[in-house]
C-alpha cells in the first residue's frame, strides 16, 4: 500500500476521480481539501475525495499543488456530494465543483479577509506633528467602528491609516452587527400555533410544510421560528427564489436580527467565496441566498427555510439539475434540524409528502392584520368585444376601481407585442431562421425577436411567401396591452413592467417608487410581477389570457399556471382595501380554471394530484428525463435510441419508455432537439436502469443529459 496515493475528483465529464501522487515534501491534505494536478494537457482544480489510496498504477502523476491542507468541503458535504453523484447520476468532480464557489473552484485563496473596520485602542492620540494621522483619529473615534472604505470616502488616505495602524492607536475590528430595530407584531394564532409546533423540537428533523395564503404572514413565521435558534447559538439558512430576494426581503430580516449574510447572482466571486468562508467558519449567524446557497457550509446549521418552495428558480436547469429545495431537505436530515417549506402555492411534490406523512401542514388559512382574500370573477371571452386585449366587462371593471381610486394590476405573462406576424391572405407566420418557432412582434424598439435564440430581424414590409402587402399582428403581448389600456384610459398613467422594462434596476425603482406613492394606476406585466413585491393600494388585479398556460403540452403545466394565478391573484387586496380578481377565459368551463376558481389553490391541487397519481406521473411516480441535442437531429436521435436500448435490458422491469421524441421545441438555435422520458415504478428502480447507461463515443456536436425530477418536459 502507497499512503502516497490521493484520489482526486476533477471537474470533468464521465470518469471523475484519479489517483495522484504526492510529492515527497507536500503534506497530506484532508478529505475535502482542494489540489491542483495535471489533467490531459492542462491543469486542474480537484477536490482530494481519499487519501491512503492503494493504487496499482506504475506511473502516477503528482500533484502540483496543495491549495487546503485542511478540507474546505466539510464531511457533511462531502457525503451530501457523493449522494447527489448517485442521485442525479452525475460525476462527482463537476457536482463538487458546482458546490463550490466560483472563486474557490478556480483555486482562489480561502481565507477569510482581514476585517476592513477599524476602531480606536486608546483615549487619545497626541502627536502634534501628524495633522493627518490626529484627524483620521478623531474621525474614528467619534464614528467607530469605522469601515476602510467609508474613511477614504471622508476624505482620509489608506497611508495613514496604516500609520495609525503601525502607531498603535488604531486596530481593525469586527463590525457589529447593526441593532435590530423591529418590533414584530402579536402573532395571529394560526401563526402561533406554527411557531410552537416548529420550535417545539430544534433538535431532530422535522420537514413543515407552512401553507399560508399570500399575505398570511409566513415570513413572520419563519422571523419567529428563527429567534430560539440563534439563542441557542444555531445558525439558519434561508432559501429565496431568484426574483424574491429584494431589499426588501432582506431589510425584513435585518431590522429583525442585525447582521444577516446573503447569496446571490449579484454579488462579485470574492464577495461570495468570503460569505461562504464566514458561514463555515460561524461567524455569520443567518445566511440568505438563492438556489446554489444550499451548498454552503456551517459551523452549526439549526434551522433551514424554503420561502416560495414551489418556485422553478430551485431547480437548477443545466449542468447538474438538482433541485435546491430536495437538497435542502436532505441537509436537514443529516444535521437532525427542522426545516420550513412556506408557499401559498405548494407543489404537488411537497403536498404529497404531506398526504404520506413524510411533512406535517402548517396552515395560515386567514390573511395577517385586517386585509380580506380576495374575491375571484370570471370573464367569458367568447363573443367579446375587447381593446388590444381588454374585454368591455373588464373595462368597466377598471373604471370603476379607477374611479374608487385603485390600483390595477393587469397581468399577462407575454412580453412584446404579439406573439406572431400572420399574412392575412395566406397563412404564413414569421419564423426564426435558427429555431422553429414563431417570432414575437416587438413595437419599442420595432422589429421582431427570438423569445427561445434571442435572434433579431427586420419586420418584412410583405409577405415573404404571397408578397402581399397584408400581413398582421396576431395574440397578444404586454406592449399591446399597454398601448390598449393607455388608448382606453388616457387619464391614468400605464406601467409595463417585464423583462424588457426591466434591464435597468434604476428605472424599475424608479416606477416601484411611483406605484407605492399610491396615486392611481395600472401596471401591466409579466410574471415579474407575480413574486415578492408588496403593492398595497392594488385593489383589482385583472389576468388577461389565463388560458395559455393551461393549453401547453408540459405535465406541469396546470400545477404551474394555477400557481401563477394564484400568486399574481394575491397581490389583490393586500392592505385595508378589499381586492377584486377577474380573469378572462375563452375556455371558461376548463376544469382546471374551474377547480380553481370554486375551490382555490387547495381544492384545484387536490385534484391536479389526483390525476397524476392515476396517470402514474411524478410524484407518484419517479421521472427522468434523457435529453439530447446536435447540429444534425439523427446524431441526436440515435444516442437517445441507443440509450432506449441499453434501458430495455431484462432487469428494466418496471420502467416505462416514452420516445425517444421531438423535443416540443424542436429545434433551438440550429440545434436539433429529442428527449427520452423515463419512468419507473420505484425510485431504486429508477437509479438501476440509469446506472445502466454507457454513453458511447459521442461526436463533439452532441450533447446529452440526464434529468432525474425534471422540472419541465420542453
Ligand atoms: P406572506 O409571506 O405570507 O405573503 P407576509 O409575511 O409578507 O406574508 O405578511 C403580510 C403582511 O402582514 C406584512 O405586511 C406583515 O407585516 C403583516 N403581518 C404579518 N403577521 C402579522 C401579524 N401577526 N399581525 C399584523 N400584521 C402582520
Ligand atoms: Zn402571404
Ligand atoms: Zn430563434
Amino acid at each position: 500500500m502507497n499512503a502516497r496515493v490521493i484520489q482526486v475528483a476533477v471537474p470533468r465529464p464521465l470518469h471523475a476521480v484519479y489517483d495522484y501522487a504526492l510529492p515527497p515534501q507536500m503534506p497530506l491534505p484532508e478529505v475535502g481539501a482542494r489540489v491542483r494536478v495535471p489533467f490531459g494537457r492542462s491543469a486542474a482544480v480537484g477536490v482530494c475525495v481519499a487519501t491512503d489510496v492503494d493504487s496499482s498504477h506504475a506511473k502516477l502523476k503528482q500533484v502540483t499543488e496543495l491549495l487546503d491542507v485542511s478540507a474546505v468541503v466539510p464531511a457533511e458535504l462531502m457525503a451530501l456530494a457523493h449522494w447527489m453523484s448517485g442521485y442525479y447520476h452525475h460525476p462527482l468532480g463537476e457536482v463538487l465543483a458546482t458546490m463550490l464557489p466560483a472563486a474557490a473552484r478556480k483555486g482562489a485563496d480561502c481565507a477569510i479577509d482581514t476585517p476592513d473596520f477599524w476602531m480606536t485602542t486608546t483615549a487619545c492620540f497626541d502627536n502634534p506633528r501628524a495633522h493627518a494621522q490626529q484627524a483620521l483619529f478623531d474621525y474614528i473615534a467619534q464614528h467607530q467602528p469605522c469601515a476602510g472604505d467609508a474613511l477614504v470616502d471622508a476624505g482620509h488616505k489608506r497611508q495613514t491609516l496604516r500609520n495609525l495602524h503601525k502607531a498603535g492607536a488604531v486596530a481593525p475590528c469586527t463590525p457589529t452587527p447593526g441593532n435590530p430595530s423591529e418590533i414584530p407584531p402579536p402573532p395571529t394564532s394560526a401563526q402561533q400555533q406554527a411557531i410552537t409546533t416548529i420550535t417545539r423540537d430544534l433538535e431532530g428533523f422535522h420537514a413543515y410544510l407552512l401553507e399560508g395564503v399570500t399575505g398570511s404572514g409566513k415570513t413572520e413565521v419563519y422571523l419567529r421560528a428563527i429567534e430560539p435558534v440563534l439563542a441557542a447559538g444555531g445558525q439558519v439558512l434561508v432559501l429565496v427564489p431568484e426574483i424574491a430576494l429584494t431589499p426588501q426581503t432582506l431589510g425584513r430580516f435585518q431590522r429583525r436580527f442585525g447582521a444577516v449574510g446573503m447569496l446571490h447572482s449579484n454579488l462579485t466571486d470574492h464577495e461570495r467565496l468570503q460569505t461562504w468562508l464566514k458561514c463555515a467558519a460561524g461567524e455569520l449567524s443567518i445566511l440568505i441566498g438563492t438556489r446554489s446557497a444550499v451548498f454552503t457550509p456551517f459551523q452549526q446549521l439549526g434551522l433551514i427555510v424554503v420561502d416560495e418552495e414551489h418556485d422553478a428558480s430551485y431547480k437548477q436547469q443545466e449542468g447538474l439539475r438538482y433541485s435546491a429545495r430536495d437538497l435542502a431537505t436532505k441537509r436537514a436530515q443529516s444535521h437532525d434540524i427542522p426545516i420550513v417549506l412556506g408557499s401559498a402555492t405548494p407543489s404537488l411534490e411537497s403536498l404529497y409528502n404531506v398526504d404520506r406523512q413524510r411533512y406535517v401542514k402548517l396552515p395560515l388559512p386567514f390573511r395577517a392584520g385586517d386585509a380580506q382574500m380576495p374575491t375571484y370573477h370570471l370573464i367569458d371571452m367568447r363573443g367579446q368585444q375587447h381593446t388590444d386585449g381588454i374585454s368591455v366587462p373588464l373595462e368597466r371593471v377598471i373604471r370603476s376601481h379607477l374611479n374608487n381610486n385603485g390600483q390595477v394590476l393587469v397581468f399577462l405573462n407575454r412580453r412584446g407585442y404579439a406573439p406572431s406576424l400572420l399574412c392575412a391572405a395566406c397563412g404564413w407566420m414569421a419564423t426564426c431562421s435558427d429555431c422553429d418557432a414563431r417570432l414575437t412582434l416587438h413595437q419599442s424598439p420595432r422589429q421582431l425577436v427570438c423569445h427561445h435564440c434571442s435572434l433579431r430581424f427586420e419586420i418584412p414590409q410583405a409577405c415573404e411567401a404571397c408578397g402581399q402587402q397584408s400581413l398582421i399582428p396576431v395574440g397578444l403581448g404586454t406592449q399591446r396591452s399597454e398601448q390598449g389600456l393607455s388608448a382606453l384610459f388616457p387619464e391614468v398613467p400605464v406601467y409595463r413592467i417585464d423583462r424588457d422594462t426591466t434591464r435597468s434596476s434604476r428605472r424599475l425603482e424608479e416606477q416601484f417608487a411611483k406605484i407605492n406613492s399610491g396615486d392611481r394606476c395600472i401596471m401591466v406585466g409579466t410574471q415579474m410581477l407575480a413574486k415578492g413585491h408588496h403593492f398595497p393600494n392594488v385593489t383589482l388585479v385583472a389576468v388577461l389570457n389565463a388560458d395559455a398556460g393551461f393549453l401547453s403540452p408540459d405535465f406541469r403545466a396546470p400545477e404551474r399556471t394555477a400557481q401563477l394565478i394564484v400568486q399574481v391573484a394575491g397581490r389583490a387586496g393586500r392592505a385595508q382595501r378589499p381586492g377584486e380578481v377577474w380573469i378572462q377565459s375563452y375556455q371558461p368551463d376548463n376544469p382546471n380554471l374551474r377547480k380553481l376558481i370554486d375551490e382555490g389553490y387547495p381544492g384545484f391541487a387536490a385534484a391536479e394530484l389526483a390525476n397524476r397519481v392515476s396517470a402514474a406521473m411524478p410524484p407518484a411516480k419517479p421521472m427522468a428525463m434523457l435529453r439530447a441535442e446536435s447540429a444534425d437531429a439523427p446524431t441526436a436521435l440515435d444516442l437517445l435510441q441507443q440509450f432506449k436500448q441499453q434501458l430495455l435490458k431484462p432487469q428494466s422491469q418496471g420502467i416505462e419508455l416514452l420516445g425517444p421524441v421531438p423535443a416540443p421545441l424542436a429545434r433551438i438555435a440550429n440545434r436539433y432537439r429529442y428527449q427520452l422520458m423515463l419512468l419507473a415504478s420505484s425510485r431504486s428502480q429508477l437509479h438501476r436502469s440509469l446506472s445502466q447507461l454507457k454513453p458511447p463515443r459521442l461526436p463533439r456536436h452532441l450533447r446529452w443529459s440526464i434529468d432525474v425530477d425534471p422540472y419541465d418536459s420542453l
